[in-house]
């Protein structure tokens, strides 16, 4: 069992972190921190980030992509700041979601354009009613000649403010009242104009997270992705998950980290009663903390992408990775202000925006609670889900 990164692997976070510092967070810092980024500002971003290949990252190397592993995955995650991570996230997911189960035709169309930011992407599945429990969607797609006929809303779908088509998941039984019949469907605002809007949220501001109307939307049948078939439809969207929840995980460590750092910082010189505040045990014992939070999040995270990578069952493991890290490292930031008293809710140190960005986290890709039910099913082999 070997606890170390290889050297190579210490090399890709590193030139990632290189790439961070020197050209994404001058445009994050030249941007308003309340508002959200431009598509031209998201587009930069996208150009920055696809030779290292951030666009298509689980993606096949044949399809354009680069085809990592999901530890790797993780690894280079981990290094990006949380909303340039969403803003890849929402072309990566989409593409593997078009790729596994997409036509030819599809394929070529959508593929290269989402690698390269031409076409700005996102997943459509939550609605006004329909969050954890995805058969209760309500979004219908209809069949009407060469067309699908599309009515419903999608709500809190990333990068949905700015895109130019979303992934819509919609039910697309004839009956209402029977049981879904998931499908995928393209809507693609170059064949029919739809209408987007930004959500305010308490966190990821200059994110682009948003809701999508579907007013007898006209979708071509050609952009149905991997049939009328709701099994295909809901395997795609758990594969991806898999992966995801410890990725979710490691970006709430990539948060505590900072904070970290900015508590050790201040603590070594910040001088109360004539003394380091660091000198004081009490103050050795939320850093302590805090460290504590950060190394144990990160390797519950490293070892469920493992896990999946030598094709071990990680339900349990994936969804533990994303409820406890997620958990320990918001607790984390919250005691990393607290070693900056008063200026760890200032806005000028940035720990504001991580307690605020973090809090963001334990919502998409299972709650906590759906996590926890996902943890309790594996070990007792009894949902309590539904
Ligand atoms: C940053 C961010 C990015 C997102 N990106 C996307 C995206 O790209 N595409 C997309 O479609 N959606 C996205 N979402 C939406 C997200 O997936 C949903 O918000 C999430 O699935 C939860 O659904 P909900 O908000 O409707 O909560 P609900 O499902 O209504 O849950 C409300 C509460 O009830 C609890 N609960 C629900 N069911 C159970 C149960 N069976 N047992 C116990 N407790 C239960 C939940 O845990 C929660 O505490 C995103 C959300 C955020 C915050």
């Amino acid at each position: 069992m070997d606890f170390q990164l290889t050297h190579e692997q210490k090399m890709l976070q590193e030139s990632i972190k290189k790439m961070v510092d020197r050209d994404i967070n001058p445009i994050l810092r030249a941007h308003d921190p309340d508002k959200p980024l431009t598509r031209e500002a998201t587009r930069q971003i996208l150009d920055i980030c696809q030779p290292f290949g951030f666009t298509g990252l689980r993606l096949p190397e044949e399809a354009g992509g680069v085809g990592v592993n999901a530890l790797t995955f993780g690894l280079m995650k981990e290094m990006l700041p949380p909303v340039v991570s969403f803003i890849c996230g929402g072309q990566e997911t989409t593409a593997v979601r078009i790729y596994y189960g997409g036509t030819p035709e599809q394929r070529e169309r959508y593929i290269p354009a989402i690698l390269k930011g031409d076409k700005l992407g996102s997943t459509g599945s939550t609605e006004p009613n329909s969050g954890s429990d995805p058969r209760a969607i309500r979004t219908r797609a209809i069949r009407d000649g060469d067309h699908m006929v599309i009515n419903g809303q999608k709500v809190w779908a990333s990068n949905a403010a700015i895109c130019d088509f979303m992934l819509v998941i919609a039910n697309a039984s004839e009956d209402p009242k029977g049981p879904s019949k998931l499908i995928r469907i393209i809507a693609d605002k170059e064949d029919a104009p739809f209408v987007t809007r930004k959500t305010p949220t308490l966190g990821f501001k200059q994110g682009n997270l948003g809701e999508a109307f579907f007013d007898n939307y006209r979708a071509p049948i050609r952009n149905v992705v991997g049939g009328e078939d709701d099994a295909s439809a809901q395997k795609v969207m758990h594969q991806t998950w898999l992966v995801q929840r410890p990725m979710m995980g490691l970006l709430a460590v990539n948060m505590a980290q900072k904070a970290l750092d900015s508590a050790v910082q201040y603590s070594r010189e910040r001088v109360m009663f004539g003394r380091k505040i660091g000198g004081f045990q009490l103050v050795q014992q939320l850093l302590s903390e805090i460290s504590t939070a950060v190394t144990t999040s990160r390797l519950l995270c490293y070892y469920a992408l493992d896990c999946i990578d030598k094709d071990i069952n990680a339900n349990q493991l994936s969804a533990m990775a994303k409820r406890y890290s997620i958990a320990a490292c918001q607790k984390a930031i919250s005691l990393a202000m607290e070693v900056h008293g008063a200026m760890g809710i200032s806005t000028e140190l940035g720990l504001e925006e991580l307690y605020r960005d973090v809090r963001m986290l334990p919502i998409p890709d299972g709650t906590n609670q759906i996590l926890t039910l996902i943890e309790g099913r594996e070990l007792t082999g009894i949902s309590a889900i539904r």
